[in-house]
């Protein structure tokens, strides 16, 4: 095997869990107002700050049994499922397009899973993460990497602009907001990154993860009501990321 096939998957599956664990951290914290960034890594439950062995990804969780060395609490499995979704995120990623492609396909995997983690925890995707999903998407485009640039600018405002009329008509019709605020700008962002002609295929991606997900809670026992809230944000991150993985790997 030559050294590019293995070292791209390797170098984005190690990034991968690092950023996965940021990415955990961050879910639970932002929407408590706690600081993200400043400060040690500590447990959820007692405040313990976490010693060096006890922040490696997956390997101390599973080291530890998923329990706090300081009071016993549970760990979050958060922590571990997000850990494992960046590393296969940045495993895929170098799979399907070794080279400054993938960096950049493994960017945006890690962007949406951190938006995912937001909407899942708090319904709650920030500005300053769509931006800046937006902004990367752009960012790869100027760096000449595929979709052209008049793709991506119509895909960022078409996007958007399809999104936000659903909310707007759904609003007007039903009397109550059915869509979530960033729900458009997300979409938004993820033309940035797809180009407009791949917007119809995230929409429908999303679409039908929604009601597999639906008919899953149904068939669990869970009763679904049409006023339940659905993070829809979660479904379109991880639509525009498998649209992007089939894209790659219809290409190769
Ligand atoms: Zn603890």
């Amino acid at each position: 095997m030559p050294i590019d096939a293995w070292l791209w998957p390797v170098l984005l599956g190690v990034l991968g869990l690092v950023f996965g664990s940021f990415i955990a951290t961050v879910a639970i914290r932002w929407p408590k107002g706690r600081s993200t960034l400043r400060g040690r890594s500590e447990c959820d439950g007692c405040g313990k700050a976490l010693g060096g062995t006890e922040l490696v990804p997956v390997a101390s969780f599973v080291l530890q049994r998923g329990r706090c060395r300081g009071c016993g609490a549970p760990i979050h499995p958060s922590h571990l499922i997000t850990e494992l979704l960046g590393l296969a995120i940045g495993v895929a990623a170098g799979v399907a397009m070794p080279g400054p492609g993938g960096v950049a396909g493994a960017v945006f995997g890690w962007l949406l899973l951190a938006l995912a983690a937001l909407d899942l925890a708090a319904f709650w995707l920030p500005n300053l993460l769509t931006g800046s999903l937006a902004a990367a998407g752009l960012a790869t485009g100027a760096l000449g990497i595929p979709p052209a640039m008049d793709a991506r600018l119509i895909g960022g405002i078409g996007g958007y602009a399809a999104l936000a009329a659903v909310a707007a008509a759904y609003r007007l019709i039903r009397g109550r907001q059915g869509l979530g605020g960033g729900d458009p700008k997300l979409f938004g962002a993820i033309g940035c990154w797809l180009g407009w002609q791949a917007l119809p295929m995230v929409l429908l991606a999303g679409a039908s993860i929604g009601l597999a997900a639906v008919l899953g809670f149904v068939s669990a026992g869970r009763k679904v009501t049409g006023t339940d809230r659905m993070p829809f944000g979660v479904m379109l991150a991880a639509a525009a990321w498998l649209v992007w993985l089939s894209q790659m790997l219809s290409q190769a």
